[in-house]
């Protein structure tokens, strides 16, 4: 009887270990692909037991988020429609629209997406950019904050426009961790663009991500940070740009003058747990500079790491986990 009951325990422990084993191996199986969606590359390596289904599903709805909501050249994105006469918006966007006004207007308008006929002006980034002439960039940035949202209703004043590039790819981020949540995955990468979601259901798993080297390749970090699941967005002002009499042209516009933001930064990057967030808040920084920068940063909860012109890099207080790469870089606080 004895004997019969240690094999019977026996067997149960060895079903059980099998089955921690298979669940395992299951939760480790894991999926990387890249697709293009937002005008950029989006990569995701995603572990978990339906790791493809969810990539299948990011990929379907990024594309979807850009052409029926952030795109300003696709005709059937609501932010196409607002900007051609449209003023009413789904319930979905709307709730995004506020809260991006909301984080406009703590960030004293350094971030700003009423800039659409500011960036079309300068044009960077594309075969037409140039330097426009100063009435132009006073008629293109004049009521550019005015723009309201209430309810499902957006008031754009007259010659105003929409651009969301600059928290587009951090809503991705966002919609691609809902789907991740919903099909139980264990961890992932999803890097849309310059922001990425550090996606993790263990609350201890560090990620090891680089900082670029603003003059550098992109895969020569100036820094490394090791940070647990959150969104990191980096602005750089190395992304887009022209020259002209050996002057460079950013694309990081200070709303308050209409011209590429000189902050003495070469690039921002921000950790918060919104992709939202984190995105606006490095265009905003980016803008501000470091000291103007730290209040806006306290009140999101976010972190974020500085490079200067002068190959400084700085954090918010308190930031751990940072190493520099490269020896052309110093860390100053
Ligand atoms: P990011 O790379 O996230 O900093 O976004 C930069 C893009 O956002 C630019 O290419 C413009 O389309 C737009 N943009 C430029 N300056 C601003 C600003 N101050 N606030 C909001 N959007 C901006
Ligand atoms: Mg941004």
């Amino acid at each position: 009887m004895k004997n019969k009951v240690i094999t019977a325990a026996a067997v149960l422990c060895a079903t059980v270990l099998v089955a921690i084993i298979a669940f395992d191996f299951f939760m480790s199986a894991s999926f990387s692909a890249s697709f293009i969606a937002m005008n950029t590359t989006v990569s995701a390596d995603i572990k978990g037991l339906k790791a493809e289904e969810a990539y299948r599903e990011i990929s379907e709805e990024l594309k979807e988020l850009d052409a029926f909501l952030l795109s300003r050249t696709s005709e059937d994105s609501q932010i196409y429609k607002l900007n051609n006469g449209k003023t009413d918006i789904d319930p979905e966007p709307a709730k995004l629209l506020s809260s991006i006004k909301d984080i406009e207007e703590k960030s004293n308008f350094s971030f700003c997406v009423g800039l659409g006929q500011l960036t079309d002006l300068w044009g960077i980034g594309t075969d037409s950019a140039r330097l426009p002439r100063a009435d132009e960039i006073s008629s293109a940035i004049k009521d550019a904050e005015k723009w309201q949202i209430s309810g499902n209703t957006v008031d754009l004043p007259d010659g105003v426009k929409l651009d969301l590039g600059a928290a587009g790819k951090g809503i991705g981020c966002d919609y691609a961790s809902d789907i991740l949540q919903k099909y139980k995955c264990k961890s992932a990468v999803v890097a849309v663009g310059g922001s990425v979601l550090l996606y993790s259901t263990d609350k201890d798993e560090v990620f090891t991500i680089g900082i670029r080297n603003p003059k550098g390749d992109i895969n020569e970090p100036a820094a490394i940070i090791e940070i647990k699941a959150c969104c990191v967005s980096t602005s750089g002002t190395y992304e887009r740009f022209f020259e002209q009499d050996g002057k460079r042209y950013h694309h990081i516009f200070d709303p308050s003058t209409g011209y590429p933001a000189e902050s003495g930064l070469q690039s921002v990057t921000v950790i918060s747990s919104s992709g939202l967030v984190s995105d606006a808040l490095s265009t905003a920084c980016l803008v501000l500079g470091f000291e103007e920068s730290l209040p806006l940063l306290k009140e999101f909860d976010a972190q974020a790491v500085f490079i200067t012109d002068e190959n400084k890099v700085m954090t918010t207080p308190d930031f751990e986990g940072l190493k520099i790469a490269d020896s052309n870089f110093t860390l100053v606080n």
